[in-house]
């Protein structure tokens, strides 16, 4: 399918990650990815293959982000500071009449903006205050009236007079509220369809599913999602030395971890892995087992990629006349690492060093994983930290070696971790990244900022 990426020997870093990424961009063309439908939860880690549109307002109402009084800020701007409490309204709640000059409503936080009301106080900014008024004068103060008196006095404003007049059988207890700063119109509230608009898209098909997106579908009412099928991404581990994971070994043998690592790499970025039966270094077997794994949407080889005697897995793969993209790349670990395409299916020969071939999946298969499974593939996801020791290597290849980053937000620092070479997965095991040396590096420094790659 992609014939346009050219065979270029054995690349830079740089170069062998660009060649990646743009045959990753031919698969995202790619039309007719098989998709199905599950619930809402197993979308989880799952890539999305309908855009998933906002079926009513985000927020559907206007939305109060305090607790407070919903009030009209031109009242405050006038100085009508106290304001007779007209009601109540809790998130799910709501209140209907419209708020006058001269009113407000007490708002939690959540709750729908009565109309009238343009803003929320704060309710730290408010003092309650309950006043005895004369029963006539109230019913004598038109409603949007009291504005006509900009005055604090709280008799004055409201128009009540219960400390001149009033008998007490003609008094009835009003609920005001004392505002202590003026809003803006609009303060405090969120208006309706200020996130989505009806029929907005609020997520594009091929965006990966985490909380967030699981979360926004939700509120949209989608209790399924279409999401795209996992590619089945073959795994075949190559080398006499290898037994089951279950088997004994032999005195000179290992078991096979190579295919429970890259199981586990690619179930992680979305793809379903396929493990597949142990290759031995013989040419008729392994090409069959090769035939085998290329039924898949992706083959990743362990092993079998060096320059020795017994690594086959190149030749193989050419008698099955497959392209490659890359046979090496200049980095370590993992030089000796291949991609390229036979009968329409990307293929990564990766070197069998269990650190190798983790940190080549990562590197380069990642991406053609994610492609694959209908998302656009994540960059390498890197940091800055300060190197906590000094430590000396040789120019020439681009180094992601297992290390520690620690430290807090303001100050990561890392450390190599100590290693025996490509082969120790117990440095894998204690690292959590790899820290990135550039080729043209003898030293990094003590204290000296340097790359990190996350996994
Ligand atoms: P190779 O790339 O085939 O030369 O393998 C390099 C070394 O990696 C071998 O000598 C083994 O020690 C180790 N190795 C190869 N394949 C595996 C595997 N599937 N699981 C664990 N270790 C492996
Ligand atoms: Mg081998």
């Amino acid at each position: 399918m992609n014939t346009a990426v050219q065979f270029a020997g054995i690349l830079s870093f740089d170069d062998a990650y660009e060649v990646v990424r743009e045959y990753c961009g031919r698969i995202l063309k790619a039309e007719d990815r098989p998709s199905e439908e599950v619930l809402l939860l197993q979308s989880a880690g799952r890539i999305l293959a309908e855009p998933i549109k906002a079926d009513r307002d985000f927020p559907p109402f206007p939305r109060a982000t305090r607790d407070g009084f919903a009030v009209r800020a031109d009242d405050l701007a006038r100085g009508l500071m106290l304001l007779r409490v007209v009601g109540q309204v809790r998130a799910g709640d709501s209140y209907d009449l419209p708020v006058a000059s001269g009113e407000a409503v007490e708002i939690m936080t959540g709750a729908a903006i009565p109309a009238g009301a343009d803003a929320v106080v704060m309710v730290e900014y408010s003092e309650r205050k309950t006043v005895e008024i004369n029963r006539k004068e109230r019913e004598g103060t038109q409603r949007g009236q009291e504005s006509e008196q900009a005055n604090l006095d709280t008799g004055d404003v409201l128009g009540l007079r219960q400390e001149q007049q009033g008998a007490p059988e003609e008094a009835v207890k009003e609920d005001l509220v004392e505002i202590q700063r003026t809003v803006a119109s609009g303060e405090n509230i969120v208006p309706a369809g200020a996130e989505a608009q009806t029929g907005q898209e609020l997520l594009p098909l091929g965006v990966r599913m985490g909380a967030a997106q699981i979360a926004l579908a939700a509120a949209a009412g989608k209790a399924r999602v279409m999401v795209y099928r996992q590619p089945r991404v073959a795994i075949l581990s190559t080398g006499d030395e290898l037994v089951e994971v279950a088997e004994k070994p032999g005195p000179s043998q290992i078991r096979n971890s190579n295919s429970y690592s890259l199981a586990a790499l690619v179930a992680e970025c979305g793809g379903e892995p396929v493990q597949l039966p142990i290759a031995p270094d013989e040419q008729g077997k392994l090409t069959e087992l090769i035939q085998e794994g290329l039924k898949a949407n992706m083959l990743l080889l362990s092993g079998g990629v060096s320059m020795g005697k017994f690594d086959l897995v190149e030749q193989a793969l050419n008698t099955l006349r497959a392209k490659f993209f890359f046979t090496g790349a200049l980095i370590q670990p993992g030089k000796p690492v291949v991609f390229g395409e036979a009968r329409a299916t990307p293929f990564f020969g990766l070197p069998g060093n269990p650190v190798s071939v983790m940190v080549t999946f990562e590197l380069f298969a990642r991406q053609v994983v994610e492609a694959l499974s209908g998302a656009e593939p994540e960059r390498l996801k890197s940091a800055k930290a300060k190197l906590k020791k000094e430590f000396k290597t040789k120019t020439g290849l681009t180094r992601f070696l297992p290390a520690l980053l620690s430290g807090g937000l303001d100050d990561p620092e890392v450390e190599l971790v100590p290693w025996q070479g490509s082969g120790d997965m117990l440095a894998a095991a204690r690292a959590n990244c790899y820290l990135v040396v550039p080729p043209d590096r003898e030293k990094l420094a003590k204290g000296e900022m340097v790359t990190v790659v996350m996994r």
